[in-house]
This record gives structure tokens, sequence and C-alpha cells, in this order.
């Protein structure tokens, strides 16, 4: 998932330290969100990495390993679930149409809700 999806990345690292600082998700309860998404959607998730990535925010390889950008870590929980949902239907859906965007309606119900937020908090 392209970070130009939410705006510039030099205005979410600004927002997402000020995020960090005050709530903060851990990389341990960001990989237990991983492993319960994977539970519900059914797929198998290999290796987690988090680390910073300069153009994505998550990224998930074929053989199920995910990648994380850390500054998901900053989001808050609908957000970092839109995300992770987002990457893990890609292991059975390998694009956005329609089956993608119906299954991401099944779990997240109005996920371009989550899409909007995220995109008007990158114009503050
Ligand atoms: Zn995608």
């Amino acid at each position: 998932m392209r970070k130009d999806y939410y705006g510039s990345k030099k205005k979410w690292d600004a927002r997402l330290k000020l995020k960090k600082a005050k709530a903060g998700i851990t990389p341990v309860a960001l990989k237990q969100i991983i492993s319960d998404w994977a539970g519900k959607i059914g797929v198998k998730v290999g290796q987690i990495h988090i680390r910073a990535m300069k153009t994505k925010w998550a990224s998930c390889s074929t053989s199920g390993r995910v990648t994380m950008d850390a500054g998901v870590m900053g989001l808050d929980k609908p957000l970092v679930d839109y995300i992770v949902v987002h990457e893990l239907l890609h292991l059975r859906i390998p694009n956005h149409g329609k089956l993608w965007k119906s299954m991401m309606r099944a779990y997240l119900g109005e996920y371009e809700e989550r899409e909007r937020e995220l995109g008007a908090l990158s114009r503050i």
C-alpha cells in the first residue's frame, strides 16, 4: 500500500511523532493485531517485520511475510486495522477489484470512511 494514498510523508511523520508520544501501539501489540486478523481472514502469516519504509505503509509477500512501516504504530486502532486487513486480504486477492472491496467491507464495514479519515489527517 503506497503512502501517497494518504498524502505527503513529511506531514505524516510530524503528525505520527505527535501521536506516538500520546498513544503508541507497541510492536508486540501490532504483531498481535496482525495475527488476530490473519485468524479471522483465514490466511497464514509468516514473519512480521516492523521497520521504517520509504514509500509504503505496509507490504505483504506471496509467502506471507508482512512488513509494516513503524509509523503505523502511531495511528489509531481503526486505521491500523484498515492497513492490516488491506494487506492480509492481498494474500488471497492481489488487486483492489470488486472481490477485494467486498471483503474489505465484510471485515471493516465502511472502510472508505477510514480512507477519508486518513486522507483528512494528511491535510493537517
Ligand atoms: Zn493494496
